[in-house]
């Protein structure tokens, strides 16, 4: 098996899992990882839990399109995060639940939102900076991601869902795997701050 087909192995199990397990909704979630200098995307449309290895979008670093489905129209965070810093191989973004409920509270530390109530998410991705609310795909959430991206370590875009990256696709999973676990800890511990939720 070639070093491509086997990112995409990752890919699809990390979809399949994320999807089973009720992580990711319909079509909503997109991934993608680094090959040989270009990145490879879910295409727009697809559903984490039918992914095949033709369900991706080759794209070069500039975000050109060179063969493949149509990239996910979130495909400028990913750059973004790729742009941030070549430790980053890989990027997931889904919208589960947790994630999401956590991001309607008020945040006194923005680049650092998610409590460290187990150690968990310090080892795995760092601090959580939460991205303002914009509407998916557009240019406003990705102004939003650009003067986000370099304050933290993971994100979550608000009343929207994370974006992780992490050395390998394997690596984004497990800290998207610890963030969503974390923002269930919060939740549950700061019952009291559910009052606070922030202005729609
Ligand atoms: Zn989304």
């Amino acid at each position: 098996m070639s070093e491509l087909e086997r990112k995409k192995e990752d890919a699809i199990w990390i979809a399949k899992t994320l999807f089973e397990r009720g992580r990711a909704t319909g079509s909503s979630a997109n991934l993608s990882f680094l090959h040989e200098g270009h990145i490879y995307i879910t295409g727009s449309g697809t559903c984490f839990g039918r992914l095949t290895k033709d369900s991706f979008s080759k794209v070069a670093m500039d975000g050109v399109h060179v063969e493949g489905l149509k990239p996910s129209k979130e495909l400028p965070l990913h750059k973004m995060y790729y742009e941030k810093s070549d430790q980053i191989q890989a990027v997931i973004h889904v919208h589960s639940f947790y994630a999401v409920m956590y991001s309607f509270l008020k945040q006194e530390q923005v680049t650092d939102m998610v409590p460290a109530y187990t150690p968990y998410l310090r080892m795995k991705v760092g601090t959580i900076g939460l991205v303002p609310y914009a509407e998916p795909g557009s240019q406003e959430l990705f102004g939003y991601f650009r003067e986000a991206v370099s304050k933290s370590d993971g994100f979550i875009l608000k009343q929207h869902g994370p974006v992780i990256g992490g050395r390998s696709l394997m690596d984004a999973f497990y800290g998207l795997e610890e963030l969503e676990e974390s923002c269930r800890v919060a939740w549950t511990l700061d019952e009291g701050r559910r009052e606070r939720v922030d202005s729609l």
